[in-house]
């Protein structure tokens, strides 16, 4: 089979440049495009100097419509608003989008399952690492064996200085799971963050704490506290290969599947089997 010809958007970001260099390394993928904010100082510069992976002779372009044509996907860690906007390009195209993008808004969200039922096949995951998806149904597991009543849920994070959104995705993805766990909608009983004169906690809530410094890549503990013991599960992530190995997985898993909004929990076989 042909190798999937993939777009990275956000070529000079973080995430960016460790995709660029992965896809190198990886059966089955090609990198079509790399793509950059128009004016970014990356413009023009070679895609795999720029990740440290040697020259790959493909300059970082800001012309999206160059990019994406003959393209079979999207590989997109960069922010809400363009996510969105992928979103409305990958489904007039028929396109793949994996979206590792986190701090989108419901909108965002809303806009983006708009698209993805209007013909794009979107991989959407606050978190694409294997080790977070499966502490993600420990979570929800340890939520529902835990009593509510007498056992309280917190969860805390930490990323490095750079980040601009709190709680992180994956806070929020692991919060979900905890909520799913007691049955719950995990928007009536968060607490997202905490100052001041907060009262006592309220029962069955369940709390955020975000942490902001140096070069942390991504540190999660979901912390069940009960009188007298307390349980923590805990993920650390020590290198960014862990997400981009990820989304290229869910890249090449989501070729070929109808259009339509999917989570890693899919990818990985993890999720409950969706009604036919
Ligand atoms: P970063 O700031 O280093 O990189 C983002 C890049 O996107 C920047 O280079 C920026 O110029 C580019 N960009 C923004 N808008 C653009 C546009 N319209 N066109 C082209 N390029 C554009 O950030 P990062 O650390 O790489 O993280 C990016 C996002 O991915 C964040 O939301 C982060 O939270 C998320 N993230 C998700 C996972 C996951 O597994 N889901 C893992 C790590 C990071």
């Amino acid at each position: 089979m042909d190798e999937m010809r993939l777009v990275v958007v956000g070529a000079a970001g973080r995430m960016g440049r460790t995709l660029v260099a992965l896809i190198g390394e990886t059966k089955g993928v090609t990198l079509h495009a790399a793509v950059e904010r128009p004016g970014a100082e990356a413009v023009g510069v070679d895609a795999g100097i720029l990740a440290g992976a040697g020259s790959l002779g493909l300059a970082v372009t800001a012309d999206l419509d160059a990019a994406l044509s003959g393209a079979d996907g999207i590989i997109d860690f960069t922010a809400p608003a363009t996510s969105v906007a992928l979103a409305a390009r990958a489904s007039a195209a028929g396109l793949v989008h994996v979206i590792g993008t986190t701090g989108c808004s419901a909108a965002d969200d809303a806009a983006i399952a708009r698209f993805a039922a209007d013909g794009a096949r979107i991989v959407k995951s606050g978190n694409m690492s294997l080790g977070v998806n499966l502490l993600a149904g420990l979570v929800e597991l340890a939520a529902r064996a835990l009593p509510a009543g007498s056992v309280d849920i917190e969860i805390a994070e930490m990323h490095h200085r750079h980040k601009v959104d709190a709680p992180s995705g994956t806070a929020l993805l692991l919060g979900k799971a905890a909520a799913a766990g007691r049955g719950v909608d995990l928007a009536s009983v968060e607490v997202l963050s905490r100052e001041g004169q907060t009262g006592a906690r309220v029962p069955g809530a369940i709390g955020f704490a975000a942490l902001r410094g140096g070069s942390v890549i991504g540190e999660h503990s979901v912390i069940f506290a009960a009188d007298g013991e307390r349980l923590e599960l805990v993920h650390r992530a020590e290198d960014r290969s862990i997400f981009a190995r990820g989304a290229l997985s869910a890249a090449l898993w989501a070729q070929g599947r109808p259009a339509g909004l999917y989570t890693m929990q899919d990818v990985l076989g993890l999720a409950a089997p969706r009604p036919a």
